[in-house]
């Protein structure tokens, strides 16, 4: 006999497993289907695996600066990477049992193996034991995505990876090309470069970190520029060479080639998203020329009852926007009618060094949607706990609407690049999504001496007065 389901979840990722326990928290009945693990991109090659390997690029420039602390280290730090791997994995498990935990205690029922959507909102599962059928009230999309790949450089595991494998390498390469200067691409040359490869970046646009405010984009690459990572803009990738030890990668820019020698080619240009990986045969489910499952504003496709989260609609392929996602479904569901989510507004944090965090409207897209602005940008140089930890790099910019006469009123972007700036986004995130105003923020009190304390005198200056400058 068919199961069903109020939800039937396809994908068991952070949109989709998100769904799944905020579904069964609030009483519905769920199964959650995934053909891998649960927990998806993000935890096993995804945000947590590149964050821990670049917890040990931070610990490493940690021990070199100790000096400056007078704490004496007689040798040359020496990184044994197999040991590092070692405690990615630990966190990836602890994590993943903690998540079936969650599931299981939450009464989901899971299903390992291949779920297609077919009609009448039925859902077909190839498990290695057979083929079972569920019936869902309701059905989530929420497939996820894989890396792109370029023509020219089919991923061979050896000389060409995506993050899928690089995010397990056994050693450090000697040199690196990274193709591709966007978040991965910068988290993943911070990472290499920290670890002592010499690192090649070479990014199609004109600037790295595309979508960050034209201040913080300039403000990495120059402290990029300055740890030694060579970086390439406006670049035409053309292709490579292999040899048994090593690759060549060409790439032109305008009407000059060039080649270099190197034993790792990064693959890094974003991903694809897995609009068909359900089946959809039999539905009225839309998948657009790139792969998104097209969706409305609720997050609803073309079928009445099927739904589609995470990175599989054109939405920020992001963790905790698939998150955000899979829980509105479910209060959609719920006849809650939940505030659709902004993509303008959400959250973004790329964790290479400097940190990178910001949400709301660029300078330059501000001015673009019709905005006046009123803009003020202060240093961590001048910041008491910056200087304390001796990273001083960085800036806190803050974009406010302003009227006729210049005054500053609601914020409409912060962009922070420096020491946690990941960490600090939180409040500034606020701010952006309560549409506050700078006198509201400004009379909030920041803690001393803290790094935040750079969030508040940006935003008093903008009320006409500030502290320092
Ligand atoms: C290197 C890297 C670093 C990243 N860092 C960050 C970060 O710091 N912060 C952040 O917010 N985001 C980060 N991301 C992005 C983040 O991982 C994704 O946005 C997120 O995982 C998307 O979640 P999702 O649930 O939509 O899809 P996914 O995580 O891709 O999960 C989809 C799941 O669906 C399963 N599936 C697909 N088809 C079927 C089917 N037919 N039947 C059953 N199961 C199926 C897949 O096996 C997969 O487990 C990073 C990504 C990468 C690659």
């Amino acid at each position: 006999m068919t199961k069903k389901y109020d939800l039937v979840v396809i994908g068991g990722g952070p949109a989709g497993y998100a769904a799944a326990l905020y579904g069964s928290a609030a009483g519905l009945s769920v199964a959650l289907i995934e053909e891998n693990k649960v927990g998806g991109t993000c935890l096993h090659v995804g945000c947590i695996p590149a964050k821990e390997l670049l917890e040990t690029a931070s610990v490493l420039r940690s021990v070199r600066q100790a000096k400056d602390f007078g704490i004496t280290i007689t040798e040359e730090p020496n990184i044994d990477l197999s040991i590092s791997q070692n405690r990615k994995q630990t966190v990836i498990d602890q994590l993943f049992n903690g998540l079936n935990s969650l599931l299981t205690g939450r009464e989901v029922t899971i299903y390992s193996g291949k779920g297609s959507l077919g009609s009448d909102k039925k859902v077909e599962i190839k498990t290695s034991e057979g083929t079972e059928t569920v019936e869902g009230e309701n059905v989530l999309l929420a497939t996820g995505s894989t890396p792109r790949t370029i023509q020219g450089f089919e991923i061979d595991k050896k000389f060409i990876v995506t993050s899928d494998e690089f995010l397990s390498i056994e050693e450090i390469p000697d040199r690196v090309a990274v193709i591709g200067g966007g978040a991965i691409g910068c988290e993943f040359a911070s990472l290499l470069n920290d670890l002592g490869s010499s690192v090649t970046l070479l990014e199609g646009l004109d600037e790295i970190l595309p979508g960050c405010d034209k201040d913080i984009s300039t403000l990495v690459r120059r402290s990029f520029v300055k740890k030694g990572i060579d970086i390439h803009t406006g670049v035409q990738v053309d292709g490579h060479e292999e040899t048994d030890s090593k690759a060549m990668v060409s790439w032109s820019v305008g009407e000059e080639k060039n080649q270099l020698e190197v034993d790792l080619i990064i693959v890094s240009v974003g991903r694809k998203p897995n609009g068909q990986a359900a089946g959809l045969d039999g539905t009225e489910v839309v998948v657009d020329e790139k792969g998104f499952i097209e969706v409305d504003k609720r997050l609803q496709t073309k079928e009445k009852g099927v739904w589609a989260a995470g990175d599989v609609i054109n939405s920020p392929q992001l963790a905790h926007v698939g998150f955000a996602e899979g829980i509105f479904v479910v209060k959609e569901i719920l006849g809650e009618s939940p505030v659709a989510i902004d993509p303008s507004t959400v959250p973004w944090c790329i964790y290479c060094d400097p940190e990178v965090a910001f949400a709301g409207l660029t300078e330059e897209s501000a001015k673009s949607a019709g905005y006046q602005v009123s803009v003020s940008k202060h240093r961590y140089s001048g910041n008491g706990r910056a200087m304390i930890l001796g990273e001083t790099e960085g800036l806190v910019k803050v974009v406010a609407e302003a009227d006729d006469n210049g005054k500053a009123g609601r914020i409409l972007g912060v962009h922070m690049a420096g020491p946690w700036v990941t960490e600090q986004l939180g409040q500034a995130y606020l701010a952006v999504n309560l549409e506050a105003t700078v006198d509201e923020i400004a009379t909030h009190i920041q803690a001393h001496p803290t790094l935040s304390e750079l969030f508040g005198e940006t935003v008093m200056s903008l009320t006409g007065r500030s502290l320092h400058g």
